[in-house]
């Protein structure tokens, strides 16, 4: 058996593993470069990679760096199966369907330019009719149930506590009469994420495929998190403003929500208003709620109470731009989340021109912010930002909330991977770069003494 790594090797996006076994070839997870890999041309098919010899795809969530290829697979000739759990195939509905929006829309702008500097016109990688023609291939499949999906292979979709249907997967290989027990963890959540059951152990493996995204550290503790938003929406009710979160609308939104909602039922503060302004959020948390079978047992046993019931709440939802704009002329306290999460774009934009200059505005900014990016420069202080070309006073009380991260940080993965280290697997570090997956490799070496390999992209390995 072999595996060759056709992305997130030495890097966290663009995840995609060829498995190749005596009788069947599959591919696990196919997902799209971002950040600076994106712009260096690899979203495509790679050399090596014939779509129409592959025999299964399997994958593990719906997130974009996981997904965000399989239209050019289908585009290609690829026709079989794409396994996943019925939350993954929801959620890499909306994803796809995302990316292909956004494409038509960069493309549409970058095209202007090119036709009016005389040169050819660009085509997206895919477009909605792509993206509608891979939806057709997917297949639901249940957790923790065996399924074959080739001839000598079967694969187990475990728990891994991440995102909504987010799974580990264990692959029973059967070459010359003989079984092997191959284990992808995928992305790992952290211990107690909201409303997510946490990642669930595997006992045995003969190769381990890890991902090692914070492989170097351990986030803040959930705990000390609330008690710091705990204390900031405090501080924002007295001054009767709005409160600013700029979100990623996948997992981060429904979260959030989640916490303030509990602090409202607490009586740890008093009840606001919460409005979701992004479609494509309100998309989200009506796949959240479409899964109870999913949550863990707080999040159940509130729903089972109906108290998970976002209109019994406030919770209010803003689809069209001037439900949005609405927002302008509402007064009080009142919570906003919209994206994009690192306020480089989105209706975000629209409220941080609108609210940045007043005093009584909060902005808790609750992800990663990229260097260069507006939310980067309001968690740095900067007395002014520009928005839209116009400059704004910031005038507003900035906080940057760490503790939201759905990775599982060292101390969680190391408790994930000693579950199967006592069958002392082989095993190979992905899905993070240099600084996150050599520290856990040297742990890993420490504590169990196994050397763990850490190929880069077009390495294949063999078992
Ligand atoms: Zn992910």
């Amino acid at each position: 058996m072999k595996i060759t790594f056709f992305g997130a090797a030495g890097e966290v996006t663009g995840s995609a593993y060829l498995v190749q076994t005596e009788k069947s070839r599959l591919l696990i997870d196919f997902g799209m470069f971002q950040g600076e890999s994106e712009t260096a041309g690899k979203n495509c098919v790679p050399a090596g990679l014939d779509p129409t010899t592959i025999d299964a795809v399997v994958i593990t969530h719906g997130h974009l760096d996981h997904t965000g290829r399989l239209p050019l697979l289908t585009k290609a000739g690829y026709r079989g199966p794409i396994h996943a759990t019925s939350a993954t195939i929801d959620m890499s509905g909306l994803i796809l369907r995302d990316s292909a929006k956004v494409q038509a829309q960069d493309i549409e702008r970058t095209n202007r330019k090119r036709l009016r500097a005389g040169k050819d016109l660009q085509e997206p990688l895919y477009n909605f009719d792509d993206v509608e023609r891979t939806m057709q291939q997917f297949k639901a499949q249940p957790y923790r149930e065996p399924v074959p999906i080739a001839p000598d292979v079967s694969v187990r979709f475990v728990e891994a506590g991440h995102m909504l249907g987010s799974a580990s997967l264990q692959l029973t290989i059967t070459e010359s009469g003989r079984a092997k027990t191959v284990v992808f963890s995928g992305d790992l959540g952290p211990a107690d994420l909201p409303v997510l059951r946490d990642a669930e152990c595997l006992n045995h493996a003969d190769l381990v495929i890890m991902e090692s995204t914070y492989g170097d550290r351990d986030h803040r503790s959930l705990t000390d998190t609330l008690n710091e938003a705990r204390d900031i929406i405090k501080e924002a009710v007295k001054l009767n403003g709005k409160i600013l979160v700029p979100a990623f609308a996948v997992g981060r939104t429904q979260q959030i929500i989640y916490h303030v909602l509990a602090m409202f039922r607490n009586h740890e503060v008093p009840p606001f208003p919460i409005y979701i302004d992004s479609p494509m959020a309100i998309e989200a948390t009506r796949i959240y709620e479409k899964h109870p079978e999913l949550y863990d047992e707080e999040a159940r046993r509130l729903a089972d109470a109906g108290l998970l019931n976002l209109d019994l709440h406030g919770v209010k939802t803003c689809q069209t731009a001037d439900e949005s704009k609405a927002l302008n002329d509402l007064s009080g306290t009142l919570m906003i989340i919209a994206g994009a999460g690192m306020c480089n774009a989105g209706r975000i934009l629209h409220h941080l021109r609108n609210h940045l200059w007043k005093e009584n505005t909060t902005v808790i900014i609750v992800g990663y912010q990229a260097e260069g990016s507006l939310g980067r420069l309001l968690v740095e202080g900067r007395p002014e930002v520009r928005i839209f070309g116009e400059e704004i006073a910031v005038k507003a009380t900035i906080h940057s909330l760490g503790g939201f991260s759905a990775h599982a940080g060292q101390s969680d993965l190391m408790k994930w991977f000693n579950c199967l280290a006592h069958a002392k697997p082989q095993v190979v570090l992905t899905h993070g770069e240099a600084k996150g997956r050599e520290p856990l490799a040297q742990l890993i070496k420490e504590r169990h003494g196994l050397t763990a390999r850490l190929p880069m992209f077009g390495e294949t390995i063999e078992l």
